[in-house]
């Protein structure tokens, strides 16, 4: 294995500033860089060595009352706009992103840990192309004509009615950590477009890709106070955005627990909330898949940054004909991953985001030890600051193990059985989540009818985790409501106003 601490050194002046002398950021409100009104910050580590490469403000609750009225202030002139100037700004943040993509994805490496290669294409690229796909979206926002069956109209007079869309004012938008970029592009490039205006709260571990675009949408013309974005500890920033009765609505991605407390903070005001939440995606292998393809396809499906997804495959069930098959062939895929700095161009997995997440996510794995669970492969923590794990498989396991329940959002799969496929679409149903699942069968009928059975918002049939701006996604169960990308998400900002007039 490379040593884990051999990073290679950030090519872009942007990264390599953070990496030879940690840069000390603001926070935007009103147009302005500024850092929080007590003068408290954080701290950002890069989670393959502990060296801290950044500060930023800690938010308190006038920082946030500032932020909102900034946004507030900002919503008449933004939601004014027409969609023709929307789209122009929203293409041109597209553009920059696009032209900085080298720095965004090193400093998504120092700061969240994934592989370079990984955070150009899954993160970076995927955000313009939320922006792109929203700035088209903006021009054609569309209302309807509606002919009601009103009876009682003045003798002579007809009833005209019709529905106007309209922004839906004030949106605060939390995100998480595992995907920092591209996840606030899937809220800021659909409020944006519907002419809402925005107070961002990154996640703690992982804000500075959202400060640094920050800068470049003030680049591409967006007014001040249109986004406004503070920082710090989700308990403090993030709660008193979720109470705050001038926000009119809360877009969250992060834990269903977290997603609760949200919802009961915005009962105050009963602002709109949509919740993107966490997911224990079930991965179902029929006896007739194509097997080489299942293999590599489910075992990317869990490995994949390190298995910090929402819609990580993280439960395989496989047709008991194949079970050894395949559970050889997700063990050598496993074996074989490159683990080490995000840096390293060889690295094809990197550390946790955090030593406490890494603490977590090896909890998992020694309960399901003693539970009896058989660890095939990986299991233990390893690297000089305690945040990798390696790729792991667990067999031999129990329907109640916490491992099959929980979300882990680490590395590691667990895989059972099946002898008929009713078995094992129970199975993948009896869960609290509903976010995301796929099928590995080459029986075109099989797959409809099991992409109708699986209870969850997305279903792959012979891929894993295809995510494109035009699909939208999200969860039933308690892995939420609403929805991201798609023209769906655009519903999520715009309010119906129903108009109804006697001509
Ligand atoms: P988290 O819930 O701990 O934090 C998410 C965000 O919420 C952070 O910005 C945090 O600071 C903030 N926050 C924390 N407490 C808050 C509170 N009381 N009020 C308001 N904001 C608060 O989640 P995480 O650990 O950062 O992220 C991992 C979770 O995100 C996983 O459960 C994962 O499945 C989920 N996720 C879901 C999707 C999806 O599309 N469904 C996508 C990515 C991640």
């Amino acid at each position: 294995m490379t040593d884990i601490l051999d990073a290679i050194r950030p090519a872009t002046i942007g990264a390599q500033a953070l990496f030879d002398k940690p840069r000390a950021f603001g926070m935007l409100i009103d147009g302005s860089w500024q850092q929080a009104a007590d003068g408290r910050t954080m701290e950002s580590l890069d989670p393959a060595t502990g060296k801290v490469i950044a500060s930023f403000p800690d938010a308190g609750q006038a920082d946030v009352d500032d932020a909102v009225a900034a946004a507030r202030k900002a919503f008449p002139a933004w939601a004014g706009t027409t969609p023709a100037q929307r789209a122009a700004i929203l293409n041109r943040i597209a553009h920059l992103i696009e032209a900085h993509i080298d720095e965004l994805a090193e400093l998504e490496t120092l700061d969240q840990g994934k592989p370079l290669y990984v955070g150009r294409w899954a993160e970076i690229l995927a955000a313009v192309a939320q922006f792109r796909f929203f700035a088209g979206q903006a021009t054609a926002i569309e209302g309807r004509t509606i002919t009601p069956s009103i009876t009682y109209q003045p003798a002579g007079k007809q009833i005209a009615a019709w529905t106007i869309r309209e922004p839906v004012g004030v949106v605060a938008a939390i995100v998480p950590w595992n995907s920092p970029l591209v996840l606030t592009a899937m809220k800021l490039a659909p409020a944006l477009a519907a002419g809402c205006t925005v107070v961002l709260k990154p996640a703690e571990d992982t804000s500075i890709t959202a400060l640094r675009l920050g800068e470049l949408m003030i680049e591409a013309g967006l007014p001040a106070g249109t986004l406004n974005i503070v920082t710090g500890r989700g308990a403090v920033s993030g709660a008193a955005l979720a109470a705050h009765f001038d926000v009119d609505k809360v877009a969250f991605t992060g834990s269903t627990a977290t997603g609760r407390a949200i919802l009961d903070a915005s009962k105050g005001n009963l602002k709109r909330v949509t919740l993107e939440l966490g997911g224990k995606s079930p991965v179902i292998i029929l006896p007739d898949a194509d097997l080489e393809l299942a293999i590599a396809g489910s075992a990317n499906a869990i490995f994949f940054n390190a298995g910090q997804v929402c819609v990580a495959g993280s439960r395989a069930y496989v047709h008991a004909s194949i079970y050894n098959q395949v559970m050889e062939g997700l063990a050598s895929h496993a074996q074989a991953l490159q683990l080490g700095h995000g840096l390293n161009p060889d690295t094809q997995m990197g550390p946790l985001v955090s030593v406490q997440q890494a603490m977590r996510v090896e909890k998992y794995i020694e309960a399901a030890r003693v539970a009896g669970a058989d660890i095939v492969t990986g299991g233990k923590r390893c690297g000089k600051f305690g945040t990798f794990i390696p790729p792991t498989v667990i067999g031999n396991i129990a329907p109640d193990m916490d491992v099959v329940r929980e979300e882990v959002f680490g590395p590691v799969l667990v895989v059972q059985p099946y002898d008929d496929i009713e078995e094992a679409v129970k199975a993948a149903n009896d869960s609290q989540y509903g976010l995301a699942a796929s099928v590995w069968t080459e029986s075109l009928s099989s797959a409809h009818r099991l992409s109708r059975q699986i209870q969850a918002g997305t279903v792959w049939i012979n891929c894993h985790a295809m995510f494109d701006p035009s699909l939208p996604i999200g969860g039933v169960k308690q892995s939420g409501y609403g929805r991201d990308s798609g023209l769906a998400a655009l519903d999520n900002y715009l309010e119906w106003k129903t108009v109804c007039a006697v001509i």
